[in-house]
C-alpha cells in the first residue's frame, strides 16, 4: 500500500502534538511491518516554521531512500519568497508537492497570496495537501474554493474532514474534479460513507505516522488494521490504497 500522508520526525520544534524522534532506517523498519510499501512524508517543523531549511531537511531525509518516500515540503503563503521556494524545493530538492496546515500556520485559504503558491506548484506537477476538518481555518470547502481556482492542481484533503467536516469533504469531492480526499483520523463510520459515494478514483489513505511521540508506531499501525471493519471491497481497497495514489504520484513526474 501507499501511505498519502505521514510526517518526519521532529528536530526542532518541541510542540503540544509532541513530535517523535525516529532515523530513516527506524521509518522504514515501521513501513515493513505495517506493509506500506512508499509513503508520502510530509515536514513537522515546517508546519511551525516554515524556513527554506525545514524543506532541506525533510528533502534529506527521504533523499535516504527515495524509492520509498516522497516528500512533500511547506511555505507559509505571506512570505514574500513563497513561489520561489515552492519553485527551489521542488526543482532543486526533489520535492512532489506542498504541504499546507492553515490553521497552524495561520492564514485564510481565501487570501490572494496563495495563488501564485499555487500556480507555482502547478508549473511544477506537484500536488497541494492541505491539513483539513478543524474550521474556522481548513474546512473542506475552503480548500475546494481554492481547487477551484486552480483546476489544474490536484488538491487532497489531507484529512476527509475528520469528524466535523466529513460529510462537506465528501460532498466537496464529488463536485470538485481536482479534490481528492485523504482518509486519516476520520473517523470509521464517516470512512464507510465515503467509499460508498465518493468517486473511486479519487479516495486515498493515510495513517499521520511519525506524528506521535511514541517510538512505536502503534496508532499508525491501528488505523491500518481499521480498514477491515469498513465492509470494504476488494476493488475499494486496491483503489485507495494502490491505484489512485499510484496514478496521483505518476503525475508529479510527468
Ligand atoms: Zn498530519
Amino acid at each position: 500500500m501507499i501511505d498519502f500522508h505521514t510526517h518526519t520526525p521532529a528536530w526542532r520544534t518541541a510542540t503540544w502534538l509532541g513530535g517523535a524522534r525516529f532515523s530513516v532506517n527506524d521509518f522504514i523498519t515501521f513501513m515493513d511491518t505495517a506493509d506500506i510499501e512508499r509513503a508520502v512524508v510530509l515536514s513537522h517543523d515546517g508546519l511551525f516554521d516554515a524556513r527554506p531549511q525545514a524543506n532541506d531537511e525533510l528533502a534529506a531525509f527521504v533523499g535516504q531512500c527515495p524509492d520509498r518516500l516522497i516528500g512533500f515540503g511547506t511555505v507559509h503563503p505571506r512570505r514574500p519568497d513563497a513561489a520561489a521556494e515552492v519553485d527551489r524545493m521542488m526543482s532543486l530538492l526533489g520535492l512532489r508537492g506542498l504541504k499546507l496546515h492553515p490553521w497552524l500556520q495561520g492564514f485564510s485559504l481565501h487570501e490572494h497570496s496563495l495563488d501564485p503558491v499555487c500556480e507555482a506548484l502547478t508549473a511544477q506537477h506537484g500536488i497541494l495537501l492541505s491539513h483539513d476538518g478543524t474550521p474556522p481555518y481548513s474546512t473542506p470547502a475552503q480548500i475546494a474554493a481554492l481547487a477551484r481556482r486552480h483546476p489544474r492542481l490536484p488538491v487532497v484533503l489531507g484529512h476527509g474532514g475528520l469528524h466535523d467536516c466529513w460529510r462537506e469533504a465528501l460532498a466537496l469531492t464529488r463536485e470538485t474534479a481536482n479534490l481528492y480526499l485523504c482518509i486519516c483520523g476520520t473517523p470509521p463510520y464517516a470512512a464507510r460513507r465515503i467509499l460508498a459515494d465518493a468517486p473511486a478514483g479519487r479516495v486515498l489513505f493515510g495513517t499521520d505516522a511519525g506524528l506521535s511521540d511514541r517510538k512505536s508506531q502503534h496508532y499508525a499501525t491501528a488505523r491500518i488494521a481499521e480498514i477491515d471493519g469498513w465492509g470494504i471491497t476488494d476493488d475499494q481497497r486496491r483503489a485507495m490504497l494502490v491505484d489512485n495514489p499510484r496514478r496521483l504520484l505518476a503525475w508529479t513526474t510527468g
